[in-house]
């Protein structure tokens, strides 16, 4: 089968022939139906020198999936073919008190996991190929009933990682309160519907593409502002003067951290879920009395379930681009150079 590898540190991947999966014991090979192309992909593809991640290349790039079970190894159950699953994407070690509550981001035995702090797509095989290994079972949750797995893929990383971070926020959003997503991308667009969907918070959204805030606008946001020299200002009128109480910060920038602190209220929260890499300064006088800043990374498999559920019930919808697979490169050109709204999908097996 064909399969788009990242075969080295520092390039862009390429679509080669690879053998086809057999499923080990306690194993599953999954029928990818849909593979999303992340922003973080592109750092692995630019960024990374051998040696920085426990981990690295050759593998097929992919760490967003759903599809259908193809073959299942022995002792598994519960699973047969042609079920609709999504695959979460974490990998960890089963068996620490993290990976035992579905937390497999924050494993505590990372020799333990298939591979240490990685999953499929990132150091091992992911999705964009017609068929991929996971490697237990427990990675996959059954999708609802009408959920198609081209639309549950990107729920498993652009919808878990905004989820996650918002719902460790729930309750500081209460009716009146208000959250701000900074960059309204992959992650940003559905961070937007999530908050509508499980808080009464007003959701002020921010981006600097007037594409993006149309579709901010589109998914619920109250306000949709465009990132200029009165941003500032303008967040703070619409949060009724005194600041947010979530900021979520999809870019992870200098200059959006700046921002996120400059517009949060004291006693909130300010979230980075993006791996831009920019720095906050803290200290007594430089950010709001009692603003928590934490980062989170991706979420646990309770909470993906979560999220399926949100979208099962047309709660929650990515806002997709297909690419078939021998397209999946054009489909990171396209992400890199700011072209995509919403999510890019490769499909390498359709329905
Ligand atoms: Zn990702
Ligand atoms: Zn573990």
């Amino acid at each position: 089968m064909k399969a788009l590898r990242l075969q080295q540190w520092k390039s862009d991947p390429v679509l080669v022939e690879v053998d086809e999966p057999v499923p080990g014991h306690g194993q599953v090979v999954v029928r990818v139906g849909g593979s999303g192309a992340c922003h973080s992909d592109l750092h692995l593809m630019r960024d990374f020198d051998a040696g920085q991640l426990p981990w690295g290349p050759p593998f097929t790039l992919g760490h967003e999936n759903a599809g259908w079970v193809h073959a299942v190894g022995a002792g598994v159950v519960g699973l047969e073919a042609g079920q609709p699953v999504a695959v979460y994407g974490s990998w960890g070690c089963g068996a620490c008190p993290r990976c035992r509550l579905g937390i497999e981001t924050y494993c505590e035995d990372p020799a333990g996991a298939p591979v240490p702090g990685g999953g499929g797509g990132l150091g091992l095989d992911g999705g964009m190929a017609e068929l991929m290994l996971v490697p237990d079972a427990r990675h996959l949750v059954p999708l609802p009933d009408g959920l198609e797995p081209v639309e549950a893929a990107p729920l498993t990383d652009a919808g878990l990682t905004p989820y996650h971070a918002v719902r460790r926020s729930w309750p500081k959003l209460y009716p009146g309160a208000t959250a701000v997503v900074i960059g309204v991308g992959g992650l940003g667009h559905l961070a937007v519907q999530i908050l509508k969907a499980t808080t009464a918070a007003q959701v002020i959204a921010v981006d600097t593409r007037v594409d993006a805030l149309a579709l901010a606008r589109q998914e619920g946001a109250d306000h949709a502002v465009q990132a200029g020299d009165r941003i500032t200002e303008e967040i703070r009128d619409a949060a009724g003067g005194h600041g947010a109480d979530l900021v979520l910060d999809c870019v992870g920038s200098t200059a959006t951290l700046a921002l996120g602190a400059a517009v949060a209220r004291p006693l909130g929260d300010l979230t980075i879920i993006g791996i831009a890499g920019g720095t906050l300064p803290v200290s007594f006088f430089s950010v709001p009395f009692e603003l928590s800043v934490q980062t989170t990374y991706w979420g646990s498999r309770p909470e993906l379930e979560e999220v399926l559920n949100l979208a099962g019930r047309g709660l929650v919808r990515a806002t997709t681009t297909t690419f078939p697979l021998e397209q999946a490169a054009e489909a990171y050109r396209r992400l890199e150079a700011g072209e995509i709204t919403g999510r890019a999908v490769v499909v390498p097996a359709p329905r």
